[in-house]
């Protein structure tokens, strides 16, 4: 036996790494990355500012001039506390760390992976309640759940991931009030939403929002916000690490993010290109598309296997969700551009064919 096999602590050799596909070459639809690269006049000014970053030095611990940057950005009103993370990912991690050992995580299911890998990293215990046959929240269940198990923390993807569709929100309120546990809505798909509880915050003690910049148009800075109220946030800060958001992520973040007008025409975009996607395959026999409130389309299709390696075989990469329990025979494909699209619906329609 090895040493590491020796030493390890028994549930992290039991588990599987968080694993990306291989994507050279492929058309990228499955990540929810945006299409959008920088425009080259604006490139050139991002590499001036960018000259200006003092790598011998620390960054800005409190990253204070990129907060003020994203609060206008978000419209993030002064009476919320706002805490930065590493992509939403660090905070979800930061969230589980500020658990009592023993605790419980409860979710939904399917919903994003990563409530379940951090609860089980973390070592607390995960509960994920499925959703009903719409994929909406299973009330009565969730209740009885919240019962049973007395979570301390409740993660709700609004929208939610993969299915793309926000929850009722009537719903949600319900299990805000029904608990005290911390309900986490993550909206990292809050651009491409007509809601937010962005302002509930304001009546609802126990109510944190989560968002990214991730998917407009930004993963790769890794940047995450975590709202809430004043006293809950400056109670959180006290779990992360100094100098979280590197100088590089908090210059760029700086300069790219003023330019909200350019963000929001993207969005624009997607928004129209998701109503044409999502009306191009349900136009197509033995295929359903799921309404969506995100930059992504779920979509049931009966050999979604055979669809999904003829796509990679004709350099398209899209999710393959099939073998999730809820997701039999279903894919996520992530909303490109224009020319984007068009090429993964006539690959989607040759496979028909054939
Ligand atoms: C993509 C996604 C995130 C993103 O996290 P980052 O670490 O900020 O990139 C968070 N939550 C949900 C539901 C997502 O789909």
């Amino acid at each position: 036996m090895s040493f590491i096999n020796h030493w390890l602590r028994p549930s992290i050799l039991a588990a599987s790494a968080y694993s990306t596909p291989p994507a050279d070459g492929l058309l990228k639809l499955d990540a929810m990355e945006s299409p959008f690269a920088l425009a080259d006049d604006l490139s050139a000014k991002y590499l001036t500012h960018l000259a200006k970053a003092e790598l011998n030095r620390y960054p800005n611990p409190n990253a204070s001039e990129l907060q003020k940057t994203l609060r206008e950005l978000m419209n993030i009103p002064d009476e919320f506390g706002l805490l930065l993370g590493n992509g939403s990912d660090e905070l979800i991690q930061l969230l589980a760390l500020a658990c009592d050992s023993e605790a419980t995580i409860l979710s939904v299911e399917p919903s994003f992976v990563m409530y379940n890998l951090v609860a089980k990293s973390t070592h607390l215990n995960y509960v994920g309640v499925n959703l009903d046959a719409d994929f909406q929240l299973d009330l009565p269940k969730i209740q009885a759940a919240i019962k049973t198990h007395q979570p301390k923390l409740i993660f709700i993807a609004y929208p939610n991931n993969p299915t793309g569709n926000s929850f009722e929100r009537q719903s949600v309120e319900k299990i805000i009030t029904a608990t005290d546990a911390l309900v986490v809505l993550d909206e990292a798909y809050y651009a491409y939403s007509a809601d937010s509880f962005l302002a509930d915050i304001a009546k609802f003690p126990n109510l944190v929002v989560l968002r990214t910049v991730s998917k407009i148009g930004f993963a790769g800075l890794r940047l995450g916000l975590l709202i809430g109220s004043k006293s809950t946030i400056s109670e959180l800060d006290k779990l992360r690490l100094p100098y979280n958001i590197n100088t590089l992520t908090q210059i760029s973040a700086e300069f790219l993010l003023q330019q909200k007008d350019q963000i929001d025409k993207n969005a624009q975009i997607i928004l129209a290109e998701r109503k044409r996607v999502f009306a191009s395959l349900n136009a197509l026999n033995n295929l359903r598309a799921y309404p969506s409130d995100a930059n992504f389309i779920l979509f049931k299709t009966p050999n979604a296997q055979g669809l999904f390696d003829y796509l990679k075989a004709n350099k398209i990469l899209i999710k393959n969700l099939t073998n999730s329990p809820k997701l039999q025979n279903c894919l996520r494909v992530t909303i490109g551009n224009y020319e984007q699209n068009q090429q993964f619906l006539s690959a989607v329609k040759t496979f028909q064919k054939g």
